[in-house]
C-alpha cells in the first residue's frame, strides 16, 4: 500500500510502498482510507517538537475516514461500514481514568499516527471500539477533521463554562480554531477571534465571530479590554506568545483552556494569576462520548469543516503551507 512515512525528524516525509496492515486483536478492523485530515500535530510529530517523540519510522495521520474491509471476530463494526478514526487509538479500560469515563487521560493509551501507524495511507488497522460509524449523508472529506480538530475543541468548549452571558476568545483560527468558534457560538456566547492572518480573520467574521483582532498589528490584551474583556480563552494556536497574550486579556475570574501544543513553556505572572483569580486548564482530545456528540452535531448540520483537498504525495507542500499559517480550515488528503 502507499503511505506517507516520517523517517527522520525535521526532514521531508517520504511516500513509500509498504505491506498493508493486518488484524492484531479480535477487536481490530482494517479500514481502506478515503480521506485523512492533516493536523498540526502531524507537523509537530515530524519535527520532533515535543519532549515526547514518536518512534520512527512512523505513518502519521489521525483524522481518517474509510470503509471497513476486514473485521476481527469481536469487532463492533462490520465489513462495509464507513467509519472515522481518531487520535485516541485505544485505552486500557481498567485505570481510574478509563473507569471514570475519561479514557482520553488514560496513561496507557495508544495514539493513532503517533504510537501506532496512522491514516495517511491506503489502509490502517484500528480498534473498532474507538472508531465511530459515519451517517451516510456526511461527506468523507468534510467529516474527517471532526475526528481530531472537531472533538478536541468540542471538549475544550464543553469544559470551559461557555454560556450566553460569557465572552469566549478563540486564539488561533486554524483547523482547531475554526471548529472552536462554531462550538462556542452554539453555546450562545459572544465570540472574539484572534489570529495573525487577515484572511483567517475574514473567514472568522464570515463564520459569525462578533469581533476579530489581528495579533500581528494590535496589542491583544488592550484590544480585548476595549471590547469588554474575555471570560474564557480557548488557546488553539501552536504559539506560547499567543497563549500569553490571551492570558493577559482574561477578565478577573476568567479561564484559559489550552489546547495548542507549542514546544516551549507558557510563562505567566503568578501575581496576576492569583490576584485576578484566573484558572488555567489543559484540554486533551475528547472521549468516545464526546466524539459521538460531535458526529451527531455534524449530522444535524450544526457544525461544518471548511477544507481543501490534496494528495498523499503533496504532504510536504501542505506542511510548508501550515508552517506559513496559510491554511484556511483543514487540508484533507484524498486517498
Ligand atoms: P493550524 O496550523 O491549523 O492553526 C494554527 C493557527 O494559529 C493558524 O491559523 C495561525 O495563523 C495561528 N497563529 C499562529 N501564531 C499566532 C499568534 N501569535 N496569535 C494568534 N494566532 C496565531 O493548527 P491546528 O491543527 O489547528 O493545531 C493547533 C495546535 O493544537 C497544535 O499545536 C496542535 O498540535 C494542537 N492540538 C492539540 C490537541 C489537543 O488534544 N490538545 C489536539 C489536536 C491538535
Ligand atoms: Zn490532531
Ligand atoms: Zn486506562
Amino acid at each position: 500500500m502507499k503511505a506517507i512515512v516520517i523517517e527522520e525528524f525535521q526532514k521531508p516525509l517520504a511516500l513509500r510502498d509498504l505491506p498493508a496492515p493486518h488484524l492484531r486483536t479480535p477487536f481490530d478492523v482494517i479500514v481502506r482510507i478515503e480521506a485523512s485530515g492533516v493536523c498540526h500535530t502531524d507537523l509537530h510529530a515530524a519535527s520532533g517538537d515535543w519532549s515526547s517523540k514518536p518512534a520512527l519510522p512512523l505513518i502519521p495521520g489521525h483524522e481518517g475516514v474509510g470503509r471497513v474491509v476486514e473485521a476481527g471476530e469481536m469487532a463492533v463494526l462490520s465489513v462495509g461500514d464507513r467509519v472515522g478514526i481518531p487520535f485516541l487509538h485505544s485505552s486500557c479500560g481498567a485505570c481510574e481514568y478509563c473507569l471514570g469515563g475519561n479514557e482520553n487521560l488514560c496513561p496507557a493509551q495508544q495514539m493513532t499516527g503517533f504510537t501506532v501507524p496512522g491514516c495517511h495511507a491506503e489502509f490502517v488497522a484500528a480498534d473498532s471500539r474507538f472508531t465511530v460509524k459515519i451517517p451516510d449523508a456526511l461527506d468523507s472529506n468534510e467529516i474527517a477533521p471532526h475526528f481530531c480538530a472537531g472533538v478536541t475543541t468540542y471538549r475544550a468548549v464543553k469544559i470551559s463554562g461557555a454560556a450566553p452571558d460569557k465572552t469566549v476568545l478563540i486564539s488561533g483560527f486554524g483547523g482547531l480554531g475554526h471548529f472552536a468558534l462554531q462550538y462556542a457560538r452554539l453555546t450562545g456566547a459572544r465570540t472574539i477571534v484572534v489570529d495573525v492572518s487577515e484572511e483567517k480573520l475574514e473567514a472568522a467574521r464570515r463564520l459569525g465571530a462578533d469581533a476579530t483582532i489581528n495579533a500581528s498589528e494590535t496589542d491583544v490584551p488592550r484590544a480585548v479590554r476595549k471590547l469588554g474583556g474575555a471570560d474564557i480563552v480557548i488557546g488553539a494556536a501552536a504559539s506560547s506568545k499567543a497563549l500569553r497574550g490571551a492570558f493577559d486579556a482574561l477578565k478577573r475570574g476568567g479561564r484559559l483552556v489550552v489546547v495548542g501544543l507549542p514546544p516551549d513553556d507558557l510563562a505567566v505572572p503568578v501575581f496576576n494569576l492569583v490576584v485576578k483569580g484566573v484558572g488555567i486548564t489543559g484540554s486533551y482530545l475528547g472521549t468516545r462520548k464526546d466524539l459521538r456528540e460531535v458526529i451527531d452535531l455534524a449530522a444535524r448540520g450544526r457544525i461544518k469543516c471548511e477544507y481543501t483537498t490534496a494528495k498523499l504525495e503533496d504532504i510536504n507542500d501542505v506542511f510548508d503551507e501550515m508552517k506559513a499559517g496559510r491554511i484556511q480550515g483543514r487540508v484533507v488528503l484524498k486517498i
